[in-house]
């Protein structure tokens, strides 16, 4: 399994060791950080100030033709986005395109007024990282508020899971390894 991290525009670079070995761990993946990639302006919405989610996932699909089988497709975006009918979401993903894509702007404690903490932002960004590739896996969301693929209404919801999966998940997780990449 090939994992492409796709950064949308400006990411500050810092994030991206603690990100490729968190993935690796769980997707037993090769994790490549391509080249930055423009963000698509009519996923902007002026009246929200927020990006729409979908159209970035949308154009991240049409842009990266990828084997399913075999690759994935997490984009990374430093600004605030929204899907309907939420306000805003920390990640969206599809498991038809098999691509997926994670917001930075409220894993930051700065967001909510805290002191700057890296390695908790860190260890967010792995989570909502795990959690939107396993539903390009078919995973849905989890009962165990433990498991990353519970879902987070809150970065509180983030902060109690750990960057792994449930045995339930890693078993699903598993299955569908085994026949994807065969
Ligand atoms: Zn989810
Ligand atoms: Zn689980």
């Amino acid at each position: 399994m090939k994992i492409f991290i796709i950064p949308i525009e400006m990411v500050r670079g810092g994030i991206f060791d603690d990100l490729r070995r968190g993935l690796t761990q769980v997707f037993s993946a090769d994790v490549e950080i391509t080249a930055r990639r423009p963000i698509t302006e009519e996923a902007y919405d002026f009246q929200r100030r927020q990006y729409y989610a979908n159209a970035i996932l949308d154009d991240l699909a049409d842009e990266f033709i990828i084997d399913k089988k075999k690759e994935r497709v997490l984009g990374i975006l430093d600004a605030d986005m929204h899907t309907d009918p939420m306000n805003f979401i920390f990640g969206l993903a599809n498991h038809k395109t098999a691509c997926s894509l994670v917001s930075l702007a409220r894993l930051r404690p700065e967001f909510y007024g805290r002191k700057e903490d890296k390695r908790l932002f860190h260890s967010r960004i792995v989570k909502e990282a795990i959690h939107e590739l396993g539903h390009t896996f078919r995973l849905g969301h989890c009962t165990d508020w433990r498991c990353a693929m519970h879902f987070s209404d809150s970065v509180e919801d983030t902060d109690a899971k750990k960057a792994g999966l449930c045995l339930a998940c890693r078993r699903k997780l598993s299955s569908r390894l085994l026949k994807e990449v065969r």
